[in-house]
């Protein structure tokens, strides 16, 4: 069989400090992959394009929690982790403005370097954010740079990034749509929307209380295959491995998802689903992205499964021993049939 070589093995490679372009002469490129390599033929070295921008955080710079204090300050100081700060200010605007956070609620982590990373600040809105509120800290939590004190719930950025190497940008909020599955305990349903279904893969973590290492572990758990994690009666926490704001996107793009799944519900009619080979094609391009889902290799029949998804609430009809059911009148055995055969119908055709 031919090799494929994706975006994401290129990307690695030029990481490794291996040349992109020796590839055995056999490999499939996918489109993106080929676009890269244009890319690095037209900059006529092997630097990633989005290095060179300061979009991405790929350990480019040999300062690490190791180097010496000086050094780690210099970096902290320099225009590259300034852009970067710049970009986590502006981030936190866009979370605020969309109320995604609430109170000094929300956190942003960008991994600058081998294990050093680049955080918000605890008790600041997420909407006011300067430059200088922002802290340099280890994988470990440890705090180098920055005067105010960084975010206790760094430790989850972090287990998420030590989990999976490939996560260079973290954001964790509180979107009210989005939240409100995950207190419902409810995984959103797949099959409506293309966006949703190539840019997120959902999980939903269970409750422990926030910043603690037990929590950083149950979301860390999941990040091998999920990029987008719903923490039970909390919120939601996103990973890209490109930037901060792909990660943020994720958020914006989980949020319509949830709202829009809502009001379709809500209309009255059964929601209409996209095929397995329609899921099946979106699963591709995901796959050419680099975007991890657990179910890339179904098969079709295994797709497009909403098993758990119940939209909207169903009449209960009380049973034959139930007190409460005689203080409101007997129910009608005809008319209980009657519902629950259409409460069958409706069911299985949102199946
Ligand atoms: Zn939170």
């Amino acid at each position: 069989m031919k090799p494929v070589i994706s975006v994401r093995d290129l990307e690695e490679m030029v990481r490794n400090g291996k040349d992109a372009r020796s590839l055995p002469e056999d490999a499939l490129l996918t489109p993106s992959a080929r676009d890269f390599l244009r890319d690095l033929e037209g900059t006529g070295n092997l630097k990633s394009p989005r290095a060179d921008a300061g979009r991405s955080t790929a350990p480019a710079t040999p300062v690490t929690s190791r180097s010496s204090r000086a050094e780690i300050e210099a970096f902290f100081n320099s225009p590259k982790i300034h852009a970067l700060k710049l970009q986590i200010c502006e981030i936190g605007r866009r979370l605020w403005q969309r109320a995604y956070v609430d109170g000094n609620g929300g956190n942003i982590a960008v991994r600058v370097s081998e294990d050093l990373v680049l955080c918000t600040p605890t008790l600041v809105s997420k909407g006011f954010m300067k430059p200088e509120d922002t802290c340099f800290v280890d994988l470990e939590g440890n705090q180098f740079c920055g005067t105010k004190k960084r975010t206790s719930e760094i430790l989850m950025h972090l287990q998420i990034m030590k989990r999976q190497p490939r996560a260079v940008a973290t954001v964790h909020c509180h979107p009210p749509y989005a939240t409100g599955f995950a207190v419902a305990g409810v995984e959103p349903p797949t099959c409506m929307i293309p966006e949703f279904e190539v840019f997120a893969s959902v999980a939903i973590a269970p409750y422990r209380t926030p910043g603690t290492p037990e929590m950083g572990k149950l979301v860390a758990d999941l990040v091998d295959q999920h990029n987008t994690i719903l923490m039970a009666n909390h919120g939601v926490v996103t990973w890209s491995h490109n930037d901060v704001e792909d990660a943020y996107f994720k958020m914006e793009i989980l949020e319509a998802y949830c709202r829009t799944v809502l009001v379709a519900t809500q209309l009255g009619k059964p929601v209409n689903t996209m095929t397995a080979a329609q899921l099946q094609d979106l699963l591709k391009i995901k796959q050419s992205l680099g975007i991890p889902d657990p179910r890339f290799g179904l098969k079709e029949c295994e797709l497009c499964d909403n098993e758990g998804w119940r939209p909207g609430v169903t009449c209960a009809v009380a049973g034959p021993g139930d007190g409460s059911a005689a203080a409101a009148g007997a129910p009608d055995p005809e008319a209980e049939k009657l519902v629950q055969a259409i409460t069958e119908q409706i069911m299985s055709s949102q199946r």
